[in-house]
């Protein structure tokens, strides 16, 4: 029942999307999803941050990636996960407020030109099956297929799968339990991957586990090299 109602509500969305015109998630004002004043309110995490995993307060490889190196060559984000850049992130997950993944896709692409990722092809991270059947989408596809044309890189959604289902990250509480939680959890077909640069996408990473997990699946499937992004973190 409760899958059904959302679907309707989704259905009845996209219907007064074309009824009424745009308004900017931010401060509400018409003509876009999101405006250049609210854009301009939002975090973008920049530099100095370890090249390798984006924490902030140094450059360089921080220690954490010096002792146990990540499998992704490198991990940026473009915002910081609070205010608009929180909103947006709720709304196109939680509120079926697709419409924003373009906007969204095109502030990850300005990001994206200046990490110099050397990606040839574009994975978005898959959504566990029941979650997926429940909201209709996959956010990080939202975001993915866009972003690709941005980019004109290749998407596919074929080099990642879901082995099992892991419990809903929220609901555990613990980061340590998170990791366990999805280590292990994803299979890549070495057809689709093996000598290829990847570049992974996820709307928002929390201790980075998924990504961990996406990107070891790839390695061990024979990418070249994995590149780990998403529209937010928080710091
Ligand atoms: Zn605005
Ligand atoms: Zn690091």
């Amino acid at each position: 029942m409760l899958a059904h109602a959302s679907v309707l509500e989704r259905i009845g969305r996209s219907a007064l999307d074309l009824v009424f015109p745009p308004r900017c998630l931010g401060c509400g004002a018409s003509g876009s999803f999101l405006c250049g004043t609210c854009v301009a309110t939002l975090d973008r995490a920049l530099p100095p941050r370890c090249e390798r995993c984006w924490r902030p307060g140094m450059s360089g490889t921080c220690i954490a990636c010096q002792v146990a190196p990540p499998p992704f060559d490198g991990l940026q984000v473009a915002y910081i996960y609070r205010g608009i850049a929180r909103e947006l992130v709720q709304a196109l997950k939680y509120r079926g407020m697709t419409a924003l993944a373009a906007p969204m896709a095109a502030l990850c692409a300005q990001a994206l030109r200046e990490a110099a990722f050397d990606a040839d092809m574009i994975v978005p991270v898959p959504l566990a099956g029941l979650r997926k059947r429940t909201r209709g989408y996959n956010q990080a596809e939202l975001l993915a297929r866009p972003l690709g044309r941005e980019l004109s890189l290749p998407v596919t959604t074929r080099a990642l799968e879901r082995k099992r289902r892991a419990p809903a990250q929220a609901r555990s509480a613990a980061a340590e339990e998170r990791q366990r939680n999805v280590a292990g959890a994803f299979r890549a077909p070495a057809e689709a991957v093996a000598g290829r640069s990847v570049l992974l996408i996820d709307d928002v990473t929390t201790t980075g586990a998924t990504m961990t997990a996406c990107a070891t699946a790839l390695r061990e499937a024979g990418a070249s090299r994995v590149w780990a992004f998403a529209f937010c973190r928080e710091d």
